[in-house]
């Protein structure tokens, strides 16, 4: 058994308490790390605080030219970064790859733009103001805490810890205890591809408790990936200290199909957004809605190809088991509860639900207020029902407390667009299924549920920011509002302008 402790972790007691991984797929253990508590936090916060003044203080070229090497230094270990994550998630290597290539556009994105978009920015003055010279700067917050999940444990939080980094932040990175090892490696290759700045990325490892006090720990923003359940825990601790909190949440994707559209390639998208990694995508496909005159043959379609899949082990596998044990029962109550409401199972059903594996469940006619339409199943099931049009189409996609992804399959990306418009969604593809994740100028999150706030993209960089307001008096003015040695008069007659002004349209 290799010891997860690493230099790159928080120094540790040797009596500190410790937890172990298992392969999803054999149940065989891992490694084993430490469970951090609020002094190894605090040690690690400590420690980011020294590194990020040197960090901030860098010209943002320079700050570029690091994180474009940490970027390389990724690329170089791809094969062993992409092991990692598969040993841990289980997932099949090609996918695991396929997370890693979608992380480096994103750092180089981050790390290209920070410059431009943080850059500081003149402001136009009014009329009272024309003296002043304004300006505003987009400053770090000092440093960022990252708590982060298990599906895709180095694309998700890459998407809080290399913008935050790129904008000027330490942080302090809390992954999920089941994906250790991969938070582990990103460290110990940032800290060998990044020299002179030891502590400026740190992991901490355990489960919730460390989470919890990571959240304590005072740092100057927690940005949250996870179930929405977990996110008003950590919300509600983030709030005793107003500790600013950015939550991204689950999701219930919903996917539009009209009659026009091209049903061989909805039908290839959706079975891959909604069983690809087994399903445990926050933003994967789990419900359809496709108008009435194209429901059947779009339903053969999908059957045809999820059929077609192998789960299980190996590089050939379509995906593999489920990454935690607990998330079966889930699937299982969410797939039963639907058959016996009603639902017709199309492929598979009950029977598919076979630790650790879960063959692909395809059900139609699902009663809308099913706990498989209405929570969120993360698992490789999908439910395709049919509506009157495309009216009753967003009216149902948009009925759930979910608002993350979304996607529309018709015949013009025009008409796909406008009826993107009308779905409440964070984000939304037409004619494809998650084209949004993969491109790093556009932010990502949802509302509700789904949690609020952006990562990616302009907003995500500014996420990890304060805006600081800066006017610079460039001569005395005539009349000084802000002064106690303005003649009355002079008061009364700017009252008198102001009010001219603004009575005007
Ligand atoms: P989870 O909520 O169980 O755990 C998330 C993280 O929170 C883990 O690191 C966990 O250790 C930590 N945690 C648990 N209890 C805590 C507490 N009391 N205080 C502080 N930290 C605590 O979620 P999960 O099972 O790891 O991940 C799956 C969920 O994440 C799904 O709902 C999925 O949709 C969502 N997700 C969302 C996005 C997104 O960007 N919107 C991306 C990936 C996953």
């Amino acid at each position: 058994m290799d010891s997860g402790t690493a230099d790159t972790t928080t120094a540790v007691a040797p009596h500190a308490p410790a937890f172990t991984t298992h392969s999803p797929a054999t149940g065989e253990q891992i490694a084993a790390y430490p469970v951090d508590g609020p002094e190894a936090i605090a040690r690690a916060l400590t420690r980011a605080r020294g590194a990020q003044t040197g960090w901030a203080a860098l010209p943002p070229s320079r700050r570029r030219d690091h994180l474009l090497r940490w970027k390389k230094a990724l690329a170089d270990d791809l094969d062993t970064v992409a092991g990692t994550i598969a040993e841990e998630t289980g997932k099949p290597p090609g996918d695991a790859a396929l997370e890693v290539v979608l992380t480096l556009e994103h750092l180089a994105w981050a790390a290209r733009n920070a410059e431009r978009v943080l850059r500081r920015r003149k402001a136009a003055t009014g009329l009272f103001t024309v003296h002043q010279r304004a300006s505003l700067v987009h400053r770090p917050l000092g440093v960022v805490g990252v708590i982060g999940p298990w599906n895709y444990p180095l694309y998700t939080p890459m998407g809080s810890i290399g913008y935050a980094l790129a904008a000027g932040n330490g942080v302090v990175f809390k992954p999920s205890e089941l994906t250790p090892g991969t938070a582990v490696l990103l460290t110990r290759i940032f800290d060998a591809a990044v020299p002179g700045h030891a502590g400026l990325l740190t992991t901490v490892t355990g489960a919730a408790s460390t989470g919890d006090a990571l959240a304590r720990s005072g740092v100057d923003k927690l940005a949250f990936t996870g179930s929405p359940g977990t996110a008003r825990k950590v919300m509600a601790v983030c709030a005793e200290s107003l500790t600013p909190f950015l939550a991204e949440c689950g999701g219930k994707d919903a996917v539009i199909v009209t009659a026009d559209a091209d049903l061989s390639a909805a039908a290839d998208a959706i079975v891959w957004g909604a069983l690809s990694n087994a399903g445990q995508t926050c933003a994967g496909v789990e419900r359809v809605y496709a108008v009435r005159e194209i429901h059947a043959e779009l339903c053969e379609r999908v059957v045809a190809r999820a059929g077609a899949l192998r789960t299980g082990a190996g590089p050939d596998a379509a995906y593999g088991p489920m990454t935690m044990a607990g998330q079966v029962a889930v699937v299982e109550r969410h797939v039963t509860g639907a058959v016996s409401a009603g639902a017709r199972a199309l492929l598979g059903g009950p029977d598919a639900v076979r630790p650790p594996y879960v063959a692909p469940v395809v059900l139609a006619d699902v009663p809308e207020d099913a706990p498989a339409m209405t929570e969120e199943t993360f698992g490789p099931v999908v439910a395709v029902n049919a509506v009157a049009d495309v009216d009753e189409a967003v009216r149902r996609a948009n009925a759930s407390r979910y608002a993350l992804g979304a996607a529309v399959f018709c015949g013009g990306g025009r008409a796909g667009a406008a009826i993107a418009a009308r779905l409440r969604a964070g984000a939304v593809s037409v004619n494809s299924v998650l084209g949004f994740a993969a491109v790093p100028a556009l932010p990502f999150g949802g509302s509700q549920d789904s949690g609020f706030g952006r990562i990616h993209g302009e907003e995500g960089l500014r996420a990890f920011t304060a805006v600081q307001s800066v006017t610079v008096q460039r001569f005395t003015p005539p009349i000084a509002l802000t002064s106690f040695e303005v003649p009355a008069a002079a008061r009364e007659r700017a009252v008198r302008m102001a009010r001219a002004l603004h009575r005007r349209r």
